[in-house]
This record gives structure tokens, sequence and C-alpha cells, in this order.
């Protein structure tokens, strides 16, 4: 589609003809029907935990449950694991958001693989020691050009649903390797429930799950990959998983190895 502005053009106070301007705006409808489309989705993620919150508040205001502290116990939980929900999905939509504006300012810097990873384990420790699971690293010490916040956000994320689709007591493997000159590998692999064929690129869609019921019993926003896809497409990389439906899945991403044209090279200290 192409939309037109007109104005009469106006020599010596005399009209002598008229400037018309066309402007293709395909790419600016797709974006709008992108925002209205993603606004009805979030509303309706938002509803759900609402809604729930809501019907416990009005049982324990109701005064049926004064008499059984146990049932009010457990409606307290159910409220306020809605409202953990609702502050995740918030700091989730507010965060993607954010990247997708185009108003992330990655912070770039030199940072070790293996220091990384150790640092990304370490975030998840007592999550994965709650759920009897042990990581086990095998990386090259590889340098990366990134910004090791956001790639530890990515790999939190990575190593969350590892968690959450995991048996009790099973191993979840990082690694990481040289691609090739200018990019390197970062690997998450887990021995959990794995991935149908049909859905490993669409899970990376926004508010995309494998089973309906995903978000809701594992906690999750439905977010956490689009997320991930965002902050390593801005680091010029690519992210993909395989899988073997029933024996696991493997997370994939690349990033730079050294900065890309066009940036500065990073600061070094020299000792003498
Ligand atoms: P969520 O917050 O629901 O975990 P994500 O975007 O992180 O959202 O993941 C989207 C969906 O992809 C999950 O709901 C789940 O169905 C599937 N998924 C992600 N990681 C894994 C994994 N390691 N094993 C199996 N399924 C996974």
């Amino acid at each position: 589609p192409v939309e037109y502005v007109a104005c009469p053009l106006i020599t010596n106070g005399q009209p002598t003809g008229t400037v018309v301007a066309f402007q293709d705006v395909t790419e600016r409808r797709r974006l709008d029907r992108m925002k209205d489309e993603f606004i009805s989705t979030v509303s309706h993620e938002l509803r759900t935990p609402l809604t729930s919150l809501r019907a416990a508040l009005g049982l324990i205001g109701g005064g049926v449950l004064d008499k059984r502290p146990e049932k009010m116990a457990q409606m307290l939980d159910v409220a306020i694991g809605n409202c953990d929900r609702l502050v995740r999905l918030v700091n989730d939509i507010l965060d993607f958001e954010r990247i997708n504006s185009g108003r992330l300012q990655l912070v770039y810097g030199e940072v070790n693989a293996v220091d990384l990873l150790r640092r990304a384990t370490d975030l998840q420790h007592s999550s994965a020691t709650r759920a009897g699971i042990v990581f086990r690293i095998d990386a090259e010490p590889v340098n990366l050009w990134v910004d090791s916040d956001r790639i530890l956000q990515t790999l939190t994320n990575l190593i969350s649903n590892a968690i959450k689709f995991s048996p009790h007591e099973s191993e979840i493997r990082l690694r990481a390797h040289a691609l090739n000159d200018t990019q390197a590998v970062l690997e998450v692999q887990d021995r959990g429930r794995g991935i149908p064929p049909e859905k490993l690129e669409m899970i990376f869609e926004r508010f995309q799950q494998v089973d309906a019921s995903d978000s809701r019993e594992m906690g999750g926003t439905g977010l956490g990959l689009a997320i991930c896809r965002s902050i390593v497409h801005h680091h010029g990389g690519r992210i993909w998983a395989e899988s073997n439906e029933g024996s696991g899945s493997t997370f994939f991403f690349t990033v730079p190895r050294g900065p890309l044209p066009g940036q500065p090279p990073p600061e070094r200290t020299i000792t003498p």
C-alpha cells in the first residue's frame, strides 16, 4: 500500500502546480499490525493470572474459609503465586519491548567463554541442586566479544528451561567452542523430554509453548526464548535448537569473538 500527501505549489502568490509525495507504508502497517497483535496477546496473558488472583481473593475475603485455615493458606499461596507470575510477566514484557524497539544499548567487552559459563551455572546453582541436577562444563577457553550481562541473561534463560524440563538427577552439559575465526558457539544440552521437530522453530516466537500448560505449570512466561533470540540477533548471531524427542534438547547460539566491523577494538591493559 502507498499513501500520498499533496500540497499546492505557490510562486509569487500564484498557484503554479502541485507537489505530491508518495510513501510506501507496507512496513509501517506491518509494524502497526504486530503491535496490535502484541497488545492483544499480552492482555490475554495478563488476564489469566489476574482472574485466578481475583477468585482467590474473593474466597479469602468472602468469609467461607474463615474456619478452614488449611484452605485459607492454600488460597493465599494461589494469590501469591499469581502475583509473582504477574511481576515476572510484566518484567519480561518490558524487557522484550526494550530489546525489540531498538532501545537496547549493548555494552561490548571481552570475556572468556569458560568464565561466562561458570558465572551462568553459579547463578542457577540453587535451583539445579533443588532439582538434583548437576552441570558439566566442557569448554574451550575461547574469548568472546559480547555484552556479558545480556549473554549471561541468555544463558540463564536456557539453563533455567533445561532445569525445568529435565528429569530429577540428570546432567546439563554446557559447551563452548570456536566456530571459525570470527564466531564461537555456546551450547546448553539437557536430558529432558525434548521438543517435537515441528515446534523447534516456533518456540522462539513470543508466548509460544510446546504444550499450552507449560507456561503455568512450569512458571514460565513464554517470552524467555524470544528475549534470547533478540539478544543473540543484536550480537549479529544466530540461535537454534536440536532435539531427540524423549531424550533431550540442545540449544545453540553463536556470538562474535571480536569486534564487529565498525566497532572499536577492546581495550587491553598492557603489563610490562
Ligand atoms: P517459558 O517461559 O514458557 O519457558 P520460553 O520462551 O523460555 O518460555 O520457552 C518456550 C517453550 O519452549 C516452553 O514453554 C517449552 O514448551 C519449550 N521449551 C523451552 N526449552 C525447553 C527445553 N529445554 N526442553 C523442552 N522444551 C523446552
